[in-house]
């Protein structure tokens, strides 16, 4: 073949390819940062001084006891005395300790620990009529660098004329300590706690920015999805059905490996792929192979068989067609009014 006639096929060849590619370098850049950080996030919850520090400010004992009483109580009829001859049947509705623990850990973070920051209260004053007026990135105090603040809000009052600073830490200790902030923040402490008593649990990034937690149930083998700011468990239609998300990429991120788990949150994945244009499909599967596999390069084979027939039942797991939840799901409930609604997330009604 003359040379010329090689140069057009492999300039038609590179052409169609190009036409082919909705993927530039620098997204598949940008991917693979998210998913590094995604895995270092997790990792600062193994840390002792982590787990020491959670486990200093959680309720453990209390939370047990709240988890062991409500595991004792059948579904719908809780004065029933469980000692009392049980059908097979109610003792399927009962909790298992260890899940009731969960429901007990999430009520008492939402509830009693962590609060929601639309604009934070002047620390000079009080006054509660603050205007944003910007954010700093550059100029960050020592104890906000200590903190790991990627960028600090800045708010004048309306009252004193003051400025307060809100910086939004990334540092899960410090979360503990200042125990506020927003879905970011109350996803990255709240995993922590679950870590800290003893739960295996994944940090899950929603590409269209949002992020919550998984837990393992031991008792029933599967993630259970856990939104702390909600204080909701197993509802992972919420998203897509009651906030009226659309959702592209679910990441969930633990020591143990790193997994598209888009499929738990959607009925739709036909059209999750649609919208999932960052990079391509096989490269994502093979990457989040090779992380998890990396992951598991320390541990005993007996260990990393166990993980792949957990692996193998997720899949399948999310393999089936989502079920019709048959409830229907409330919109978002945390943030104002306003800042809800700009995230489009109050639901369909709305
Ligand atoms: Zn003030």
């Amino acid at each position: 073949m003359p040379a010329s006639r090689e140069d057009e096929i492999a300039r038609a060849l590179r052409d169609a390819i190009e036409a082919l590619e909705p993927i530039t370098r620098g997204q598949k850049v940008a991917f693979e940062r998210r998913l590094r950080g995604g895995i270092a996030q997790c990792a600062s919850y193994e840390d002792e001084m982590a787990i020491a520090s959670a486990m200093s400010v959680i309720p453990i004992e209390r939370l047990k006891l709240e988890g062991h009483t409500a595991s004792m109580t059948i579904a719908g009829d809780e004065g029933a005395d469980v000692e009392s001859v049980e059908s097979a049947e109610s003792r399927m509705e009962r909790l298992s300790a260890r899940d009731a623990e969960l429901l007990a850990l999430l009520r008492w973070f939402k509830e009693e620990f962590f609060s929601w920051v639309d604009k934070p209260p002047c620390e000079h004053c009080g006054g509660s009529e603050m205007t944003s007026i910007g954010v700093e990135v550059n100029a960050l105090t020592a104890e906000e660098r200590e903190g790991e603040a990627g960028r600090v809000e800045l708010y004048r009052c309306g009252a004193c004329v003051k400025t307060t600073r809100f910086p939004r830490y990334n540092s899960a200790i410090k979360l503990l300590e200042t125990r506020r902030g927003r879905c970011g923040e109350w996803a990255n402490a709240f995993t922590l706690c679950a870590r800290a008593m003893g739960f295996r649990a994944r940090w899950c990034l929603d590409w269209t920015d949002h992020v919550w937690t998984e837990v393992y149930s031991e008792s029933q083998r599967r993630w259970l999805h856990c939104d702390p700011c909600e204080n909701v468990c197993d509802k992972p239609l919420l998203y897509e059905c009651g906030w009226g998300k659309k959702l592209s990429y679910v990441i969930a991120f633990s020591i143990e490996g790193v997994f598209d788990v888009t499929r738990r949150y959607t009925q739709n994945m036909r059209e999750r792929y649609r919208l999932r244009g960052e990079v391509y499909e096989p490269w994502l599967r093979k990457r989040l192979a090779e992380l998890t596999s990396e992951l598991r390069s320390a541990m005993l084979p007996s260990e990393i068989k166990e993980l792949e027939v957990q692996d193998a039942v997720e899949r399948a797991e999310l393999d089936r067609p989502a079920v019709d939840v048959g409830e229907s799901l409330p919109g978002r409930q945390t943030g104002s009014l306003a800042w809800r609604r700009a995230r489009g997330e109050l639901g369909p009604s709305s």
